[in-house]
């Protein structure tokens, strides 16, 4: 579904990306981990092209990303992002934080977005919060607004980066279960997280970044049981 072939990224002349390679199949739950500074991040944006690669290709369904214009927003529909910072907008209530885009972006009439808004915001837990403002919620059931948002655009993909750091403990796990959830459903996923839990129990593969280099990639029972690189070892070691 998704192929990126020798993507490099650099900012002036710090190469942050290096000759990334990584195939995403329909369906699949890669989870990439790795130390801070790693590029994690920024692979995500390069994918749905929040930033441009500076070589390399990038194809999502076959087709090369658009540059700009019409084809870019629709792209960016096929592609759900979930951030760390759940970046609702804050002066608008739950169920537009959800219908903005499909309405503006997709044409959806406004009745049928709210309908699907409402039974999105159910399946993440959050029926009862459409109309209150996001500041009126806890960072879980944020997070959980913001994963319905991006759902209501019916993407191809869901990227996700480090979506439960910025949550206490408690919350965590509710934030989890809507992903674990939506991975049995069929949903492409690439996570982004240092929940190791989730990596072991959800990922088909586990993706292990240092240094803007993809430096190990293997299911999680091989990676876990049995990383091959010193690096992963080194890293498993610290947050394990
Ligand atoms: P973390 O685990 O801390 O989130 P990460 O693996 O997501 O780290 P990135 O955010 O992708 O790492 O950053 C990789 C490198 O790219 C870092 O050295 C960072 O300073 C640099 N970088 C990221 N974005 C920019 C930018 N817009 N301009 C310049 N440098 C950047
Ligand atoms: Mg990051």
């Amino acid at each position: 579904l998704i192929v990126l072939d020798k993507v490099c990224k650099s900012f002036g002349s710090h190469e942050v990306l290096h000759d990334i390679d990584l195939t995403v199949d329909r369906g699949e739950v890669v989870v990439v981990i790795g130390p801070s500074g790693s590029g994690k991040s920024t692979l995500c944006r390069c994918i749905n092209r929040m930033e441009v690669a500076s070589s390399g290709s990038i194809t999502l369904d076959g087709v090369p990303l658009p540059q700009e214009g019409r084809a870019l927003a629709r792209l960016r529909a096929q592609v759900g992002m979930v951030f760390q910072s759940f970046n609702l907008f804050s002066h608008r209530n739950v169920l537009d934080n959800v219908t903005l885009a499909p309405i503006k972006v997709r044409g959806i009439p406004r009745k049928q977005a709210e309908a699907t808004a409402r039974e999105l915001l159910d399946r993440v837990g959050i029926g009862d919060k459409a109309d209150q403002l996001p500041a009126q919620l806890s960072g879980g059931q944020q997070q959980r607004a913001a994963i319905a948002r991006a759902l209501a655009m019916e993407p191809k993909v869901m990227l996700f980066d480090e979506p439960t750091s910025a949550l206490d403990p408690e919350m965590i796990n509710e934030v989890l279960d809507v992903m674990r959830e939506l991975a049995a459903s069929g949903m492409t996923m690439v996570v982004v997280t240092h929940e190791m839990g989730f990596a072991r129990t959800v990922a088909n593969r586990v993706v292990f970044m240092d240094g803007g280099r993809i430096v190990e990639t293997a299911p999680p029972e091989e990676f876990f049981a049995n990383p091959k690189s010193e690096r992963a070892r080194d890293f498993l070691g610290k947050v394990l």
